[in-house]
């Protein structure tokens, strides 16, 4: 814990609460302290709520100028939970004045279709952003069709080039779900530099490009994943924790390392993430909820990076 104990009586009673405060601090009632901790919700709803004020406003100042920003949205397939992320990125769009093109291909759609679909749009100058929606049908190459998309239209960052670059720390829109993770970071003032952080998941969507961005800001990184061995002490290590496993509640609130900054990117249907959050509270220094945490940061982070897109077409 950071509190500066040479300042208390050593035989004082101390007593530690936690609280949703911003700032921590101390009460003292004659020979008892009370140390009050504070914690912080990430708060992910309310941050992509305001998010989308600022984007509507930037979105009708580019209408004035002739500038309509467009994402369009491949759904190849009828997966029913990939049609409703895509309805709810559309409606993300109309919500902030964006328009959407959705383009849905059927199931049988082989590799070249896709390409040609994609090269098509490429070369469309209305369209922005593209959101190749993961995953496709298993006859499909995905990498290859991912990586066929504009450099300059990869608002998901998906293509290896985008990584790549944003790996470098070159100019890149970065994977949506672990860049709208930074965003909440950044946004909280939470500074990680120094820190050790593990990353549970080596996905090409999060897991990597996460590792990657929290190298970028200067932590120590680990990554785990199915092969890890003793995973529990690697975790328990951690100041900052990303969960990205893809199971409800793999990573056990036990595991969790005191005061360590906690991120749940996973959401299930019954609405808990990858990490036991019970008893947070009394844990972590900052968490994010599920739902409310990770999940709006996403759809917000696309976007984001498509208004970034039609900016950058008006230089
Ligand atoms: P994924 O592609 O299935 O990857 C899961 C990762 O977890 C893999 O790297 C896998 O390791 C690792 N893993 C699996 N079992 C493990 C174990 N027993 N111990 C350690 N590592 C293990 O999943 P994903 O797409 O990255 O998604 C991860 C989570 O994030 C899911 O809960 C998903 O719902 C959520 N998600 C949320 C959003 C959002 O918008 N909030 C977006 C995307 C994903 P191997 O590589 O060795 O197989």
């Amino acid at each position: 814990m950071r509190y500066q104990t040479a300042l208390y009586p050593e035989d004082a009673n101390i007593k530690v609460y936690r609280i949703n405060k911003q700032s921590p601090y101390a009460e003292i009632f004659f020979d008892e302290i009370i140390i009050i901790m504070s914690i912080k919700i990430l708060d992910g709803k309310s941050l992509a709520s305001a998010s989308e004020e600022s984007i509507s406003k930037q979105v009708a100042n580019l209408n004035n100028d002739g500038i309509f920003p467009t994402l369009a949205t491949i759904l190849v397939g009828q997966d029913p939970a990939s049609e409703t992320y895509v309805k709810m990125k559309r409606n993300t769009c109309a919500r902030v004045g964006m328009k959407s093109i959705a383009v849905e291909m059927p199931d049988t759609t082989t590799t070249e279709e896709l390409l040609s679909k994609i090269n098509e749009l490429n070369n469309d100058t209305n369209v922005h952003g593209i959101l190749l929606q993961h995953p496709v049908p298993s006859q499909i190459d995905e990498r290859l069709c991912f990586d066929a998309l504009d450099i300059n239209k990869d608002v998901d960052g998906v293509t290896c080039l985008g990584f790549g670059n944003m790996s470098m720390g070159l100019p890149a829109f970065g994977s949506c779900t672990p860049q709208g993770i930074i965003r909440l970071l950044d946004h909280y003032e939470i500074n990680i530099s120094g820190l050790n952080a593990v990353v549970v998941g080596r996905s090409p969507i999060l897991g990597k490009p996460m590792a990657m961005m929290l190298l970028n800001k200067h932590a120590t990184v680990t990554i785990c994943h199915s092969r890890t061995q003793n995973i529990e002490d690697i975790i328990k290590r951690a100041d900052i924790l990303v969960g990205a496993v893809g199971i409800p509640k793999f990573i056990k609130h036990e595991w969790i390392k005191e005061n360590a900054v906690v991120i749940d990117a996973g959401y299930h249907p019954e609405k808990c993430g990858d990490i036991d959050l019970d008893n947070i509270e009394s844990i972590a220094s900052a968490y994010t909820p599920v739902p409310g945490g990770v999940g709006p940061m996403t759809i917000n982070t696309l976007i984001l990076q498509t208004l970034e897109a039609a900016i950058k077409t008006k230089s």
